[in-house]
């Protein structure tokens, strides 16, 4: 998608030759109409899937899945990092590792918002090693739903997730694939 990579080049960082920083158009501060056409892409791309529900992770992932559920007019269930009062007992959970913070966490979906009946589209910011998406097609599974496609935003192609799951057999839309990080600039794939 031209319009995110332009987004990428102009705005984006580098750290650490592994980790690019959108903080000012997706992971800090949002911007909207970028956003709505993203979910336009997904919807091209995944409209004949009879998908009726959007399954994201918090927290970055949950604005990019509202503006693709709103074009898709499906409802959008997060997985819930963090345990509160508000959070059913009766939840699926799955372990997930975090590239970014190197630490393990649970995340939950409450029983009752998701069942076998759902056709779901798994959205998200990033796909590196995809353990992410890994602890939510988890969460699908085990309630019986079906994992009808993956959209994502931005694909480290040079890492290992997007080929496992399409070996795996899911369809992975990437919005953007980095290639790699060469002299501290972007070169997409
Ligand atoms: P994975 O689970 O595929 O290994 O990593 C994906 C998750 O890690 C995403 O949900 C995202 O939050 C984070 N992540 C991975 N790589 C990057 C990156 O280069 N930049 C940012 N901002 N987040 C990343």
């Amino acid at each position: 998608m031209e319009e995110l990579k332009k987004y990428i080049i102009e705005k984006g960082t580098i750290i650490n030759n592994n980790i690019l920083k959108v903080d000012s158009f997706i992971n800090h501060m949002i911007d909207p109409l970028l956003f709505m056409h993203m979910g336009e892409e997904y919807y091209k791309y995944f409209k004949d899937r009879g998908i009726n529900k959007i399954l994201t992770i918090e927290v970055s992932g949950i604005g990019l899945a509202v503006a693709a559920g709103y074009i898709f007019n499906v409802p959008v269930l997060f997985a819930k990092k963090t345990i509160s009062k508000t959070l059913s007992d009766d939840c699926y959970e799955t372990k997930v590792h975090s590239f970014t913070k190197k630490t393990d966490y649970t995340v939950r979906v409450d029983k009752r918002l998701i069942d076998e009946n759902d056709n779901l589209l798994i959205i998200d910011d990033f796909l590196a090693n995809g353990e992410a998406i890994k602890g939510l097609i988890d969460i699908a599974n085990q309630a019986g739903a079906e994992v009808k496609g993956i959209g994502i935003a931005i694909e480290k192609g040079f890492q290992k997730g997007g080929k496992n799951l399409r070996e795996m057999g899911y369809d992975v839309k990437s919005l953007a694939i980095i290639q790699e990080f060469k002299d501290d600039q972007v070169v997409f794939g």
